[in-house]
Order: C-alpha cells, then sequence, then structure tokens
C-alpha cells in the first residue's frame, strides 16, 4: 500500500490539470484510499501517469543484427543507474534487455510497443522482451508484405485474408499489425520498391500498395483488434514524399489507422538539394481527419544506428551516405536493413528533418492524436526524450536552436514562425494518456481508480533546467522502482497480446502451403502461450 501526498497531478485522461491531491494504491492498482502503508511526501514534485511509447524498436533479430553491425557503439557506457541486479547491460544507441528496462524505467516511462517484429523471430523477440525488466510490452507483427496475406489480397479473398491475418497475430503473439512500406519490401526481393500506390507491386499481376493498405486496414478494424492498422508508409524519407503520404490517409478515410514516424513522411521537393518541410501540409489533413493519430518520429542531431524491415529505404540512404549497410531477408515476410546513421546540423537534409518532426508536433492541433517517439533508435534514441520535450515547452530555447541551422534550411521550415509552448498536460498527453488510448491500454496512461499503479514524479523545477531526465521516483505496478535517480527494485514486466477471433480451421489451408513454401516446419512457427512469462491475454 503507498499514498503519494503533496504532488501536482497532471492526470489529463481524467480532466486533472496541475491539481494538488493524493494518489493511492493498493495491489498494483489506483484506488480511492488506502490506511497505512507507505506514504511518500511529493511536495514540490508534479505527478505524471507512467510513460507510454507507442513506437520503438527494443528487442528481436533486427536489434542484434543492429548491435553486430555496430560493434563501435557497443563501448558505450550506461547512464548512471544504480542497479540492485548487477547484470550486465550495454547502453548506448542500442541497449540490451537489461539496460532497456533500467533507461526507459528511469526516465518515468512504463510501458512500451516494440513496433517490428516478424512471426518467424516472434520466439526469439518475446524472450528478449522478457529479458527487459520493470517496463510492461506489446508487439506488433509485420503484415504488410507477406506473401501469403499478398496473395489473398491480389486474388481478392477478403473473408480467408482475415481468417489468415488473425491466426498469424495469435502465432506471433502479438498485440497488434504493422504495415511497412506495403509491398516495397516485397518488390525488394527483386531488387525494387514500391514508390507509388497504384503501381502494380513487383511480382504480382495487379496488386497494389493502395490495395494492401486498404485490405489490411479493413481487416484489422474487422477483427475489432484494440490498436489501429499500424502504418510506415510507402517512400520513407525521400523528397517529395508528401503526396505519397497524403495519397495513403486519403486510403485510409473511413478506417482507424496510426501513422508510424510521420517526421520521415512529410518532405517537399524534387530531390536531395531542393528537400523541404511540407509538414504544414499533411498537418493541415491530419487535423481535419481524425480517423487517424501518428507518432512523431522526431529527429535529433547526434549518432545513430537505423533498423527498419523497409529494406530498399537502407540501401538508398547506405548509398546517400557511404556507412555500413547490412540487409537481411525474413522469408516469405519481410525484410530489414541497418545503416549507421549521424544526423548533422549543418547537413541541409537534416536541419529540414530535425525541424519537421517539431513542426508536426506544434502543428498538429489536438495532442491526443500526435504522440512522443523519435522511432528509436531512427531519429533519435529514446533516452533523449527530455531534449525533445524541452524543445516543445521553451519557445525562447527552440528559437536559440533554429538559429544554429544553415540559412539555407531556414528557408524550408516554419519552425520558426511556430510559438506553440506546449503545457504539463499536454505533455502528459503526448508522453502517455494519448498513446496508451490510441493502443487501447484502458489501464495505462491515467491515474484513476482501477489505473494500474504506473506513476512518474519529476522535480517541478530541476537544477539542469531539463524537466523530465531524472524523476525523483518511479512506480510500476505499485512497486516503487527508482527512487532518487537510482533503480530500487527490478519488478517484472507483463506482455499484453490479443487473441483475434479467427476460424481454426484456416490451418487446414495454411499447413500445405506453409510446409510448400517455408523452411520451418508450420508445427514449430506458432510461439506457445505458456512460454511467455507474464502474458497478458485479451481474447476477441
Ligand atoms: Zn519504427
Amino acid at each position: 500500500m503507498l499514498r503519494i501526498t503533496g504532488g501536482k497531478v497532471h492526470d489529463p485522461a481524467n480532466g486533472i490539470d496541475g491539481v494538488v491531491k493524493d494518489i493511492c494504491i493498493a495491489d498494483g492498482r489506483v484506488v480511492s484510499t488506502v490506511e497505512g502503508g507507505r506514504s511518500i511526501d511529493a511536495t514540490g514534485l508534479i505527478v505524471f501517469p507512467g510513460g507510454v511509447d507507442i513506437h520503438t524498436h527494443v528487442a528481436g533479430a533486427a536489434l542484434n543484427f543492429a548491435r553486430g553491425l555496430t560493434p563501435e557503439n557497443m563501448r558505450r557506457a550506461l547512464p548512471f543507474i544504480h542497479s540492485p541486479e548487477r547484470r550486465a547491460g550495454l547502453g548506448g544507441i542500442t541497449p540490451t534487455t537489461f539496460a532497456t528496462g533500467y533507461l526507459y524505467a528511469g526516465m518515468g516511462w512504463t510501458t512500451v510497443n516494440e513496433a517490428a517484429v516478424p512471426i518467424l523471430s516472434a520466439r526469439h523477440t518475446h524472450e528478449e522482451l522478457h529479458d527487459t525488466p520493470i517496463i510492461d510490452k506489446s508487439c506488433l507483427v509485420l503484415m504488410a508484405n507477406n506473401e501469403i496475406v499478398l496473395d489473398l489480397l491480389e486474388a481478392g479473398e477478403a473473408e480467408r485474408a482475415q481468417q489468415v491475418v488473425g491466426w498469424l497475430i495469435w502465432a506471433a503473439k502479438a498485440y497488434g499489425v504493422k504495415a511497412v512500406n506495403p509491398g516495397g519490401v516485397a518488390a525488394w526481393k527483386w531488387g525494387k520498391d514500391a514508390k507509388t500506390m497504384s503501381g502494380v507491386v513487383e511480382g504480382y499481376k495487379t496488386l497494389t500498395p493502395a490495395k494492401i493498405v486498404a485490405g489490411l486496414a479493413k481487416i484489422v478494424d474487422d477483427l475489432k483488434l484494440p490498436h489501429p492498422l499500424h502504418l510506415h508508409c510507402n517512400n520513407l524519407g525521400a523528397p517529395g514524399n508528401v503526396t505519397t503520404t497524403l495519397e495513403t490517409m486519403r486510403i485510409l478515410d473511413g478506417h482507424r489507422a496510426h501513422l508510424a514516424h510521420l517526421q520521415f513522411h512529410a518532405y517537399g521537393g524534387d530531390d536531395w538539394n531542393s528537400m523541404r518541410s511540407e509538414a504544414a501540409t499533411i498537418a493541415e489533413y491530419f487535423n481535419a481527419h481524425k480517423n487517424l493519430t501518428t507518432d512523431a518520429g522526431a529527429m535529433l542531431f547526434g549518432e545513430t544506428v537505423t533498423i527498419t524491415a523497409d529494406g530498399p529505404w537502407q540501401h538508398v540512404l547506405h548509398q546517400l551516405t557511404g556507412r555500413k549497410w547490412g540487409n537481411m531477408d525474413v522469408e516469405n515476410e519481410t525484410g530489414c536493413g541497418i545503416v549507421p546513421h549521424t544526423y548533422k546540423p549543418t547537413k541541409l537534409v537534416n536541419a529540414v528533418q530535425w525541424a519537421v518532426g517539431l513542426e508536426l508536433m506544434l502543428l498538429i492541433d489536438d495532442p491526443w492524436r500526435v504522440f512522443l517517439t523519435t522511432d528509436h533508435p531512427n531519429g533519435a534514441c529514446f533516452w533523449r526524450y527530455p531534449e525533445i520535450i524541452r524543445l516543445l515547452m521553451d519557445v525562447e530555447f527552440r528559437k536559440e536552436q533554429i538559429k544554429l541551422l544553415p540559412e539555407e534550411a531556414r528557408k524550408r521550415i516554419v519552425l520558426a514562425d511556430l510559438d506553440r509552448q506546449y503545457t504539463l498536460s499536454e505533455i502528459a498527453i503526448i508522453s502517455s494518456a494519448g498513446p496508451a488510448r490510441a493502443l487501447g491500454l484502458s489501464q495505462k496512461g491515467h491515474l484513476g481508480v482501477g489505473a494500474d499503479a504506473d506513476v512518474t514524479m519529476y522535480e517541478a523545477s530541476p537544477d539542469s533546467g531539463i524537466l523530465f531526465e531524472y524523476p525523483r521516483y518511479v512506480i510500476k505496478g505499485g512497486e516503487v522502482v527508482v527512487e532518487e535517480g537510482e533503480i530500487r527494485s527490478v519488478a517484472r514486466g507483463r506482455q499484453f497480446i490479443v487473441r483475434p477471433e479467427f476460424d481454426e480451421a484456416i490451418e487446414a489451408y495454411l499447413r500445405p502451403l506453409f510446409q510448400k513454401v517455408y523452411t520451418m516446419s508450420f508445427d514449430n512457427y506458432p510461439v506457445e502461450v505458456e512460454r511467455i512469462k507474464g502474458a497478458d491475454v485479451r481474447s476477441l
């Protein structure tokens, strides 16, 4: 039992904006009152629901591939966080499992969504998610280049495609469906990409990215998944991709959808020399279409490594930068590319990207529909979120930073014209309440009675001037996991899994097909739910 007293509570989901009130906790949940137990004096602190990351890459084969390709990053020490368990972990750009749990909790985040899991490596991903302490997790299974699903969409077999998608989600023990560069990763097997929504996908007769997007969005809606189709649009990173993104949003009319890392999809211009921000165009359309949510995928200057299922894009990035390149094929399902990358403020393209992420967060008027992410580690590492929060909350600081950009870049962005400053409650929305709602996790992102007792307390005016860098206390499931900047206990997180409704008879269709085209036996393919410790299964 625990009572938090005297703190200023920001709980936007319950309409509470900086009110001093007690938060009472028993059996891992928020309750209306408690008698006895520990009491934490939160006077002078602000009290937030624990952070929720809707789009990050923290576990699975792609991360290990990235670590293997960038041994130079592995020398970096962890930021200063003590752990009572003293298990070895590496920090830096792609922190290993233990470090990931410590770093997220050490920043006040208590739930994360791993955004890209192939079914073929789902077993490994779940092992790593389980090994990531403290935080709760969910994961999304990659679907927009799965050849069994694509064949059914091309054949117009919508009903069977829905049964297969339902079966695949459950086979992967996933929480939702991710679509990456629909058709483009399948085309990459022939060295091609899918750059237009209406172009036929290489290797198919009539299938287009538009049909894949529309088909999957409908299936996800019909399966009633708690989180809508989570879409990484075609043409990521390319100048002029604003037209593809607008077209994709139009295709999604009538369906729920979440657009991942929108920063990478809001560029104008015809080539790299003329690239400019189209954040205003994207935000205008987005503001008027309430069926959509998005996350920023904001970029910060510095070293990182890019990791994505978007294999063809990674080849382009490698050609542009000359950096190391790794490509991986995941048979019949997806691909993966790894390229280390350095974002420099002196580079025109990077300067525009930096501005676009912030512009989108400032121009999208409803904080309940745009969430704080960096597409970790693609735009920047997740542990740099406090830097973005500062840029959103402090217009003077932001304008100082804009002055450091090349003059040519400043002509191609609108950031200097934006005076909006995020309030504390808006930060609580984009970092917790909003993503929890978009994920359909009703027990997360708020501090009302019945919510999971995930609570973060920050100094209202820290010495460094940077809010959210070091929370004073982090409570996870009612347990004090961070206190005075130290990890105090290593709680075990849960894994949220969805069991969609599907007809088991679909196995009779899948089994012979699978035995013909996969190198793995059909019986070894699905992850057994008993193997996932801490599984929290929601049957639909
Ligand atoms: Zn991503």
